[in-house]
């Protein structure tokens, strides 16, 4: 039997594609092994976001022929249609196939010439992911993206954005639920553009509004995904801070399944940078937005709203940067992904000055880090004495349990290995900048 081995790079729609990848190689009769080296075919899931995950791409590609030259190589993901990628590892991969390609991988590995086949980028999303935990699932609801920041790759390498009927994406969480999975985690691009016709007026989709106007949107999913019966939590990423609507925030409020947590990139804190990524609002718009979900979304604990920036984009002065520390301190992130701007082939960006030095960004970087830990661990705090329910995720090499709470905390505590995959209550007796431990309560 023929045996394949994934590397997956990046983010988690590429985690979820891979996913995919393996389910249909299982189909075909191939079997997974973790033994790269002796693979007879070795999938390479790509990643064009920062340079940083393209590097890597580079240099597994080299090792993968070095130490198993007999492999075949199919290199999938970002990277996959980019011609100055297919020029410089011409040698080293055999198979360039872009994402939404999978469903023809039986022919493709066969000489099967895919270019001119027409196909519905959406459909690759109907195959039946071979999940890679038990208890938590990536559900994706669309790909691509129409909103083209002067940085991102993603619009080029995804494509415009397509998003999946709700009946199908409603049929897919039943069925984890009723396998037992705690979490169920909707994934696109930008989450908050969804839009799907309602086809079967008789699908059992009873939200009035949806029905009148034969029409569900983000807001309205989220409620049908909370209505599955069953004990489990729902989160979201990512969202785009121009089309979250007020109706959302509503319904994740009122939503009890819907975890109390957003992840909400501002990328920069000053408008004239934001015009220059276009990112199509203004932070007055973001930090009204904050002031609404913190408003609206109570709960025991506070909502956490995390973030993403990148430092050191083209033109950015220390005056502008000096917005962004005004945006971290004023919305108290619980945490923020910070990245030094790296130009990224085929943006808008690509074509400005990257006139911030290396030095300067990485002093930046470090600012808001600094800023960040302070913030964190005063929200922390909160949790101290709190009992708290946690989605076991694993065991950690010194023996101890670790999951996390719906607002996204990591904790760490004492208990049995059989509640990996279990909601526990934990009560919270230590706090640190990103995590926090206690002791063990009760399960459920
Ligand atoms: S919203 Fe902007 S940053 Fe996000 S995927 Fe689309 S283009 Fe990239």
């Amino acid at each position: 039997m023929k045996t394949y081995h994934i590397i997956t790079i990046g983010c988690q729609m590429n985690k979820s594609d891979s996913e995919r990848i393996a389910a249909c190689l299982d189909n075909i009769g191939y079997k997974k092994t973790e033994k790269r080296e002796q693979a007879d075919l070795v999938v390479l899931t790509t990643c064009g976001i920062r340079q940083s995950a393209e590097d890597r791409v580079y240099g597994l590609a080299h090792k993968i022929k070095k130490e198993n030259k007999n492999a075949k190589v199919i290199l999938t993901g970002c990277l996959s249609e980019r011609e100055d990628v297919i020029k410089r590892l011409k040698d080293k991969v055999d198979i360039w196939l872009p994402i939404n390609q999978i469903i023809n991988l039986k022919q493709i590995l066969t000489d099967f010439d895919f270019r001119n086949t027409k196909i519905n980028p959406c459909d690759y999303l109907k195959i039946k992911p071979k999940y890679t935990s038990v208890f938590s699932a990536f559900v994706p609801i669309g790909n691509g993206c129409d909103n083209f920041c002067s940085y991102c790759v993603v619009p080029y390498a995804r494509g415009h954005e397509v998003y999946r009927d709700a009946e199908e994406i409603l049929n897919e969480v039943k069925d984890l639920v009723g396998q037992g999975y705690k979490e169920i985690i909707l994934i696109a691009q930008n989450v908050n553009s969804y839009k799907s016709k309602i086809r079967n007026q008789e699908s059992g989709i009873k939200n009035q509004e949806a029905r009148e106007s034969n029409y569900i949107d983000f807001s309205h999913l989220l409620r049908l995904v909370n209505s599955i019966s069953g004990d489990f939590w729902v989160r979201f990423v990512t969202s785009h801070p121009k089309d979250i609507s007020d109706d959302l925030i509503l319904a994740i409020a009122k939503c009890e399944k819907v975890c109390k947590h957003i992840h909400l990139p501002a990328q920069a804190g000053d408008n004239d940078i934001l015009a220059s990524m276009n990112r199509k609002y203004k932070i007055e718009h973001y930090l009204e937005l904050i002031k609404k979900i913190k408003k609206n979304i109570k709960s025991e604990l506070p909502v956490a709203i995390t973030t993403d920036i990148i430092v050191g984009f083209p033109g950015e002065t220390k005056e502008q940067f000096g917005n962004t520390v005004k945006l971290f301190e004023k919305v108290k992130y619980d945490m923020a992904y910070i990245a030094r701007y790296s130009p990224r082939y085929g943006t808008a960006a690509e074509k400005m000055k990257d006139d911030v030095t290396a030095h300067e960004k990485r002093k930046r970087e470090e600012k808001l880090m600094k800023i960040l830990k302070k913030i964190a661990l005063e929200n922390n705090q909160k949790y101290l004495g709190k009992v708290v329910k946690v989605l076991i995720e694993g065991q950690n090499k010194k023996g101890f349990l670790f999951g996390k709470t719906e607002t996204n905390k990591i904790v760490k505590f004492s208990g049995d290995k059989d509640f990996v995959g279990k909601f526990v209550d934990v009560k919270i007796e230590k706090v640190e900048e990103f995590g926090l431990s206690g002791v063990f309560k009760k399960n459920y």
